[in-house]
């Protein structure tokens, strides 16, 4: 069944879309402030995306990272509105290039569409002239950067949250960096979180802690049973139990395995 839920608080509006409603790693929800839209939405949604963004004038696009569920509109948005968009330097050739993925991807979300953007600066302005931070915080991606509103308190956070608690670790994914990028982000002064696959949460800081809590216990759980002499698959099938569709599904790219492997290489 596929998914449509319109968001609202204070001066963010935002639009759910996804072909599934399989959870929230099938949703995905494209956020404007008045003129500025954070992530493009996945491209085989763009029919609901399009008229979300015509409702009102878009002058332009911030992409958080190259993942095709947040720049798959990324071009057609650029034509429709004449804008380039806007991404981290380190998403830039990828963007512009396209890149494969994974089958079980593209039946979610569809395939990226290449797109030409220019770099991200230091700061970033809404249109009333507020600033816009962007924080680069890799670890789910090398390129994922969050979008920091000091003024307003809100943090648009990218891949960095989407759930209290991971089960699952892409193969590509850095788990020692996602903890620091975690730190750095509870580090810093907002309130509002809005997580593209979670929604908006008031207190986003806190959700954002107690993930990195989530985390850091179970790595501590994997390491105390890597010590005791147990193997990695010994170790995920205790403590997340059996793998699921999407790891066979994914051929392994996304994987509990990965996410504990991954616990032994953290410094506690
Ligand atoms: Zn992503």
């Amino acid at each position: 069944m596929p998914v449509r839920q319109h968001y609202q608080h204070e001066v963010v509006e935002g639009q759910k879309v996804g072909r599934m409603n399989m959870g929230i790693n099938t949703q995905f929800i494209v956020y404007r402030i008045g003129d500025t839209v954070i992530d493009s939405g996945p491209s085989n949604q763009w029919k609901h995306v399009y008229p979300f963004l015509d409702q009102a004038p878009v002058k332009q696009l911030l992409l958080t990272h190259h993942h095709e569920d947040h720049s798959g509109n990324a071009q057609r948005i650029a034509e429709r509105f004449k804008l380039t968009p806007k991404a981290p330097s380190l998403a830039q050739e990828k963007l512009a290039n396209g890149y494969p993925t994974p089958l079980i991807q593209k039946m979610v979300w569809g395939s990226p569409r290449p797109v030409k953007t220019e770099t991200l600066q230091d700061t970033e302005y809404l249109s009333d002239g507020s600033p816009i931070k962007p924080i680069h915080t890799p670890g789910h991606a090398k390129d994922l950067t969050c979008f920091l509103l000091p003024n307003q308190g809100y943090f648009f956070s990218g891949d960095l949250y989407i759930a209290k608690t991971i089960k699952l670790l892409r193969i590509d994914e850095d788990l020692p960096q996602l903890i620091n990028s975690l730190k750095k982000a509870i580090a810093l002064d907002f309130e509002t979180l809005f997580c593209p696959h979670g929604g908006i949460i008031k207190d986003g800081r806190q959700a954002l802690q107690g993930k990195l809590n989530n985390i850091l216990k179970l790595c501590a759980q994997a390491q105390e049973l890597t010590q005791k002499g147990w193997d990695d698959e010994e170790i995920t099938l205790h403590l997340l139990g059996p793998e699921d569709m999407v790891t066979k599904m994914s051929f392994g790219n996304l994987s509990r395995f990965n996410l504990i492997t991954q616990c032994g290489l953290v410094e506690l």
